[in-house]
């Protein structure tokens, strides 16, 4: 049977990248986007032209509402939820006494409430099926730190141990539940860097290249697939190196 893959914030960038993966592989895509239709639509028909079916939903994933709304229909369209990938994610950098409880707030609820909500909504079908794969996008960050990120870097750690605790939970049901930390992926999230702070990332990387979202998108179908089925709790970091 064709397989269904949710992925959160498939409009753009390492979503998109991931999404179009999957139509690889032969999965039914749901992407799911927050405002940018347009760039969800376009996912929607590159996944298409591999010869899958996809569907665009918005949703805002910190709205509880929302998400299970959207999760119900992507089960009433595809019949299973397979695999679930929580990557829609916002950066709003600043140092800490410059920080807004705003900003903390908004960073900290997409990034890991968000998650949070789909798991619950999706790990609800996945344990009636007694199968399905959570794959988590932290950030070597989340494990690193980093000034002017600690409301990022504290939602990326939180999706470590949040992965740890749920691979714990659902291993008796079939069910896997890993995280990839990406490094420094070209993407609109990072395109607002200045050249000087691109360069001196650039610095920290031993392969002297930064990633493309296809690079984090063949982790990602790799720990969806079967060759990933006895991997679970894990953490891999994606990042030429950068970290270690
Ligand atoms: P991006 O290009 O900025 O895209 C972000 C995606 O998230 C968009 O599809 C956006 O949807 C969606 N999104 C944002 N808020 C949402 C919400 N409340 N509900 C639903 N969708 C929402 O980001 P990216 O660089 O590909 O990053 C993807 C993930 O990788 C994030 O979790 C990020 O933290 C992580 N990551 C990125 C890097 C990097 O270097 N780029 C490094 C490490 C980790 P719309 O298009 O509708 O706005």
């Amino acid at each position: 049977m064709t397989k269904t893959a949710i992925v959160t914030g498939g409009s753009r960038g390492i979503g998109r990248a991931t999404a179009i993966e999957f139509s690889k592989m032969g999965m039914n895509v749901a992407i799911i986007y927050c405002g940018n239709q347009a760039k969800a639509e376009e996912t929607v028909a590159a996944c298409k032209e591999n010869g899958v079916d996809a569907i665009a939903i918005k949703c805002d994933v910190k709205n509880k509402a929302d998400v299970e709304v959207a999760v119900e229909n992507v089960r009433e369209t595809f019949g299973s939820v397979d695999v679930l990938v929580n990557n829609a994610g916002i950066t709003k950098d600043g140092l800490l006494l410059r920080m807004s409880e705003e900003d903390f707030d908004a960073v900290i609820d997409t990034n890991l409430k968000g998650c949070f909500l789909m798991s619950k909504a999706c790990s609800a079908i996945m344990m009636k099926q007694r199968s399905g794969k959570i794959i988590n996008i932290a950030s070597i960050v989340g494990i690193q730190g980093n000034a002017g990120q600690a409301n990022y870097a504290a939602s990326k750690a939180g999706i470590i141990g949040f992965t740890k605790s749920l691979a714990k939970e659902l291993g008796s049901r079939g069910i896997t539940v890993n995280a990839v930390a990406p490094g420094f992926v070209e993407t609109d999230m990072t395109d607002v860097l200045s050249d000087k702070v691109k360069e001196a990332l650039m610095n920290l990387i031993p392969l002297k290249r930064t990633a493309k979202p296809e690079d984090i998108a063949g982790t990602i179908g790799f720990l969806a697939s079967e060759k990933a089925d006895y991997i679970t709790g894990q953490v891999l970091t994606v990042d030429g190196g950068m970290c270690m």
